[in-house]
């Protein structure tokens, strides 16, 4: 755990430069807007420990997998999101020497990422090898309000010396990823231009073919004014950049402004696309950088009208909270049905920046409650759509009649992941599918998205359980072989309780939503029926066998739900007495012993309470978590969050506070050694949900809000808002009680204390403690 990113509400703030911290900085200083999105690496050249990373949502590249002993039925490649075209350079040169912060002394530095406004600003004085002592300030963003764009501006002040600088602003295209597997380049040119105000380079990816233009303005000044520098236009390979000549005087600052664009054949036919680009860096270099960060404040401020979380009492609470939800925000925006929401985000290479069940287990919840209902309308319609290849993974396994086999990783529906243990058994991310269809209509109460999208997934998904369960006859039960729970510290198990409960309720599920079609809408529920081919007596005949005879493990002795067949011959060792040296078991241990041990990597039977809570009474609540909660190690960021929710709910507030620590700072005090590699893009909406679902105690019951709050004792109070169904409240619990704000002219009825409460349109109330 690291401990040097300065308090603020507002800002994320690092003092003094410490090459160490470099990568983990270059995560958590990172910058997106959902379109693209980048790492925090340095304008200037640097020859020191970092992970260069540019982003361009949803252009990949499949990388061929590579495995150690090929397995039938594995993917054939991991799709990767691409490292994009470097467009942040700007190379500085004093008197021949380059300014390179691994090669200075460096005397001061600070680097800022000011949440509310949206932009990074980095500042330092540094001494070169041959003494030359300069100050640098350097302030950039990519645009919220115009996301195909960014902006930096660099000043640059000699102050001990007067002399020729250049500054040459580049697009580099030959850039690498990191985790490519045969250390292939994943970019092929296709054209280029360098002219003396700037430059496009055009890439097209190799296989996918996916063409991104990203281009180039600049201007400079002098001392605050225009001058006419010198400009050499430069080309090479994969690269455009312009060096840029000026006598500079000491004391004097030159201030270059560089405005880029990127642009894809995502959103535009390849033939339109440098014309395009050329409008759109046009556009922007004439409204000129002081308006685009004007803009950039005004987006996010209305970012942060319906997201902002605010805790009186614990400084690093509320920069913690204020992070998790302006990285959420900077990676998804929801405004492409095309995209979705990479366990990294833009932070990093690892998980390929591909789709997992994170989103609909985690990110859901969080989309719902602080964006318009389209932005989760459009993470369920990014698998609507990726339902044919659903089917055709389950046909490439043996399943059959439509039958949808998610992936557990993809970008495009195809499965990317290749370890078998996950790839063929950690089938219950199917049922997070299907949840997530669940939780956006209890939520918005959209029930028309069912007959119009829902259905057909559902169905696709239940056909799957159907046939992925077999009869047992010695139990005289059905039975689901051979599965990975959540738990991934198991594999291969014999009916994971979580997998079989959620692949009932799936069935269950389905059945119902198709009973509520065909009541309102006789004639769709025909339509929909021959599209799908459903035989309903058949197929929901079996859906119903296995719902009554389904057989889920339980240990009579302990009332307990039991992970999966055999869990409790398990040597039970608790996490309290496994000495801290040996954690975590995944760095410290071989896998057989994490296989063979009890040690739950996170929430497996505990996510299946939490999801369907309404289901089990208190008693079983308590007795479940008092079991699993001593054997999980919570190696998965995922993981906290599920515990804080049900720490809270079972009234055990002091714990649930425990739980939220542990993913609030994550990355910004890099707990795990990871933030090197990316932020927990995905686990930090779980930290948004321990606050509202946990010390909130938000649910929806009866498509109504429901709030059972409760203050962690070092806040005096917090608030947060939340959007439903046309009403917009905020909800402020402190000491005196709950306040609800309605800044709609909707009005609501939420449940506080278990007791009705009317908010009125443009109304407050107060309901004291
Ligand atoms: C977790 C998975 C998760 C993945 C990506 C893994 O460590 O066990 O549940 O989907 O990370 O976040």
């Amino acid at each position: 755990m690291k401990n040097y990113i300065k308090a603020d509400e507002w800002k994320i703030i690092e003092e003094g430069f410490d090459p160490h911290y470099n990568k983990i900085s270059e995560s958590i200083f990172s910058l997106g807007n959902g379109r693209m999105g980048q790492r925090a690496n340095f304008e200037e050249a640097y020859s020191g420990d970092t992970l260069l990373g540019n982003y361009v949502a949803g252009v990949y590249y499949p990388d061929k997998t590579r495995v150690g002993w090929w397995k039938n039925g594995y993917p054939e490649y991991f799709a990767k999101v691409l490292n994009a075209a470097n467009w942040i350079g700007i190379d500085v040169v004093i008197d021949g020497e380059q300014l390179d912060l691994a090669k200075c002394e460096v005397f001061s530095f600070r680097r800022e990422l000011n949440m509310k406004e949206g932009y990074l600003k980095r500042d330092f004085s540094a001494k070169t090898a041959s003494g030359k002592e300069v100050k640098v300030e350097a302030i950039r963003f990519c645009s919220m309000a115009d996301d195909e764009t960014g902006a930096i501006k660099y000043t640059l002040t000699p102050l001990n010396f007067s002399g020729a600088i250049t500054l040459t602003p580049s697009i580099d295209g030959d850039v690498v990823n990191k985790d490519s597997n045969y250390d292939e380049k994943f970019w092929d040119e296709v054209s280029k231009v360098s002219q003396s105000d700037g430059g496009y380079i055009l890439m097209r990816t190799k296989k996918t073919g996916f063409e991104v233009a990203t281009g180039m303005r600049f201007s400079v000044l002098q001392n605050h004014g225009a001058t006419e520098p010198i400009v050499q236009a430069i080309e090479k390979e994969k690269y455009v950049a312009a060096k840029v000549d000026v006598q500079a005087k000491q004391g004097e600052s030159i201030t270059m402004v560089k405005y880029a664009a990127n642009l894809s054949s995502q959103n535009y036919k390849p033939e339109e696309l440098i014309e395009q680009l050329s409008d759109t860096l046009n556009r922007i270099s004439i409204k000129g950088i002081d308006t685009m960060l004007a803009e950039q404040a005004a987006a996010w401020a209305e970012k942060w009208k319906h997201n902002d979380i605010i805790i009186d009492g614990d400084v690093s609470a509320q920069q913690a909270i204020r992070f998790n939800i302006y990285q959420l925000n900077q990676t998804y925006t929801g405004e492409d049905d095309r995209l979705n929401i990479g366990p990294k985000g833009f932070t990093g290479e690892k998980y390929g920046g591909s789709t997992y069940w994170d989103t609909e287990a985690y990110c859901v919840p969080f989309y719902l409650s602080t964006a318009p209902q389209k932005v989760t309308r459009n993470l369920l319609l990014y698998r609507y759509k990726q339902l044919g290849k659903a089917i055709e993974n389950a046909q490439l396994l043996g399943f059959k009649n439509g039958a949808a086999l998610y992936p557990m990783v993809t970008m495009d529906g195809t499965e990317c992941h290749n370890e078998w243990e996950i790839t063929f058994e950690e089938i219950h991310r199917n049922g997070a599918i299907a949840f997530a269809i669940y939780n956006y209509v209890r939520y918005t109460g959209d029930e028309a998205y069912l007959g119009d999208y829902g259905f057909e997934v559902l169905l696709g998904i239940a056909r799957f359980w159907s046939q992925r369960v077999n009869w047992s006859e010695d139990r005289q039960q059905y039975v689901m072989l051979g599965v990975t729970g959540p738990n991934e510290y198991e594999n291969n198990v014999n009916n994971n309780w979580y997998t079989s409960t959620i692949a009932t309720w799936c069935m269950q599920y389905t059945v119902d939503v198709a009973d509520k079609i065909k009541a309102a809408d006789p004639e769709k529920y025909a339509v929909l029926v021959s599209k799908v081919s459903l035989n309903e007596e058949t197929e929901f005949g079996r859906f119903r066998d296995i719902i009554q005879k389904m057989y889920y493990p339980y240990d009579e002795k302990r009332q307990v739900f039991l992970q999966q067949d055999g869990y409790l011959d398990k040597e039970q060792i608790l996490v309290k007495d496994l000495p801290a040296s040996e954690r975590p078991i995944n760095q410290k241990w071989s896998w057989d012993r994490i296989l063979r041990s009890c040690y739950i990597k996170q929430a497996d039977v505990l996510q299946g309470i939490y999801f369907f809570e309404d289901q089990y009474d208190i008693d079983t609540i308590r007795r479940n978590f008092d079991f699993y909660e001593p054997r999980t190690v919570h190696e998965s960021s995922l993981s906290p969050c599920v515990h804080a929710i049900l720490a809270a709910k079972l009234g055990d507030e002091a714990r649930a506070y425990e739980f939220y620590l542990r993913t609030a700072r994550l990355d910004l005090d890099d707990y795990n050694n990871d933030t090197e590699d990316g932020c927990h893009i995905t686990s930090m909406a779980g930290t948004w949900m321990a606050v509202v679902e946990g010390f909130g105690g938000m649910r929806v019951r009866d498509g109504k809000l429901v709030f059972q709050p409760f203050i962690p004792e070092k806040w005096s109070s917090f608030s947060f808002h939340i959007g439903f169904r046309g009403a917009l409240l905020n909800i402020k619990v402190s000491k005196e009680g709950v306040q609800i704000k309605n800044a709609s002219d909707v009005e609501t009825t939420v449940l506080v204390y278990g007791k009705e409460q009317s908010v009125k349109a443009n109304d407050e109330l107060l309901i004291e403690a």
